[in-house]
C-alpha cells in the first residue's frame, strides 16, 4: 500500500493537454493539488477547470518564466512537492533539410526548458522533505531511432545525461529526480501524424495497442511515492514492449 499524495503540490510543466494532462489528471485523481503550466492561456484555463486544478502561464525556454512558474505554484499551495517537466516539442525535419534554428528551438524547449523548471523549483522542492523530480523524455533518442527526429531523439538522450548528474546533486537535497520514457503515447499531438503512421504504429508494438497518457501518469505517480523516496537517477520504459522485437520478423512469428 502507497502513502496517500493526498494535499502534495504537483506542477506539471505542458500540463495542459496530451501526456501532460494525463498526468495531472492521474496526481488530481490521488488527491493531490495540480499546477498545469503551459503558454496558451485558453487551453491553460479550460483544462484546469477540468481537472480541478490551476493554471500558470509559462514558457520553459525563459528563465524568468520558470522562476515566476515556481513562486506562484508555491505562494498557492504553500509549496511545490513534485515537478513533472514534461513540456516537450517534437517537430520532424530530415537532417538534411535541418537549419541552425531547428536545432536552437528544439533544444531551448526540451532540454534548457526541462533544466531551467527542474533549477526554478529546486528551494520549494528541497523544503517539500520529499521532492520529486519526473521528467518525461522518450524511447526515441535513448533507446530507438526513426527518421526526422534526429534533433528530438538528442535532445530526449539529453534530458537522461542531465538528470543523471542532478540526481547526484540533489540527493542531499532530499530530491529525488528520475524519467519515464514512453513509447507511442495517444494524444492529440500523436492524432496528427495521421491514421496510415498509427496503425503502422501500432502493429510494431508487441501488445499491438498505443499507450494511453494515463499509462504515464501511473509510472509518474509511482517515482513520486514515499515508498519510490530511495529511486534516483533512474528511467522506466512505457512503451508495450515496443523496444522489444529484434526486428519486425519478431512480431510476424506471433
Ligand atoms: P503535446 O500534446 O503537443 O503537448 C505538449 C505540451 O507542452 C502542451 O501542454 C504545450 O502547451 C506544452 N509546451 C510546449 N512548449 C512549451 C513551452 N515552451 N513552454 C511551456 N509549455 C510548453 O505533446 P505530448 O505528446 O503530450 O508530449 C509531452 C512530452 O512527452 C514531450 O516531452 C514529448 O517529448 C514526450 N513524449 C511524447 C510521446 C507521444 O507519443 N506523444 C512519446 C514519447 C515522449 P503550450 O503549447 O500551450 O505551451
Amino acid at each position: 500500500m502507497f502513502t496517500p499524495l493526498t494535499d502534495r503540490t504537483v506542477l506539471v510543466t505542458g500540463g495542459t493537454k496530451g501526456i501532460g494532462k494525463g498526468i495531472a489528471a492521474v496526481f488530481a485523481r490521488a488527491g493531490a493539488n495540480v499546477v498545469l503550466a503551459g503558454r496558451d492561456r485558453g487551453r491553460g484555463e479550460a483544462t484546469a477547470a477540468e481537472l480541478g486544478g490551476a493554471y500558470v502561464a509559462a514558457d520553459v525556454r525563459r528563465a524568468a518564466d520558470c522562476e515566476r512558474m515556481a513562486a506562484e505554484t508555491a505562494e498557492r499551495f504553500g509549496g511545490i512537492d513534485v515537478l513533472c517537466a514534461n513540456a516537450g516539442v517534437f517537430p520532424d525535419v530530415k537532417l538534411e533539410d535541418m537549419t541552425e534554428d531547428d536545432i536552437d528551438e528544439i533544444f531551448a524547449t526540451n532540454v534548457k526548458g526541462t533544466m531551467l523548471a527542474v533549477k526554478a523549483c529546486l528551494p520549494a522542492l528541497q523544503r517539500s522533505g520529499h521532492g520529486r523530480v519526473i521528467v518525461t523524455s522518450s524511447i526515441t533518442g535513448p533507446i530507438t531511432g526513426y527518421p526526422g527526429w534526429s534533433h528530438y531523439g538528442a535532445t530526449k538522450a539529453a534530458q537522461l545525461g542531465f538528470l543523471r548528474t542532478a540526481a547526484i546533486e540533489l540527493a542531499p537535497k532530499g530530491i529525488t529526480i528520475n524519467a519515464v520514457m514512453p513509447g507511442n503515447i495517444e494524444t492529440e499531438g500523436l492524432a496528427e501524424l495521421g491514421a496510415e503512421y498509427r496503425e503502422k504504429m501500432e502493429s510494431s508494438i508487441p501488445q499491438r495497442k498505443l499507450g494511453t497518457v494515463e499509462d504515464i501518469g501511473h509510472a509518474a505517480l509511482f517515482l513520486a511515492t514515499d515508498e519510490a523516496s530511495y529511486i534516483t537517477g533512474q528511467t522506466i520504459v512505457v512503451d508495450g514492449g515496443q523496444v522489444l522485437p529484434e526486428s519486425m520478423m519478431a512480431l510476424e512469428e506471433m
